[in-house]
């Protein structure tokens, strides 16, 4: 399963800068994960402030 970004994010950009199949993008109001794209590799887990990306 992919990683999601719960709403507790706060649209830093730090994780879309990690992701390393640019699987993260800009949504409405938070960054959103491409499902298809995500490799479940937790970086994106790592680089939020606030930890809003939650893997299964
Ligand atoms: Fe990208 Fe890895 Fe996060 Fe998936 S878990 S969105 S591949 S950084
Ligand atoms: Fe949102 Fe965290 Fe990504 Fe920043 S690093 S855009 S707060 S999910």
């Amino acid at each position: 399963m992919a990683y999601t970004i719960t709403d507790e994010c706060i649209g830093c950009g730090a994780c879309a800068a990690e992701c390393p199949v640019g699987a993260i993008s800009e949504g409405d109001g938070k960054y959103v994960i491409n499902a298809d794209a995500c490799i479940d590799c937790g970086a994106c887990a790592g680089a939020c402030p606030v930890d809003a990306p939650k893997g299964e």
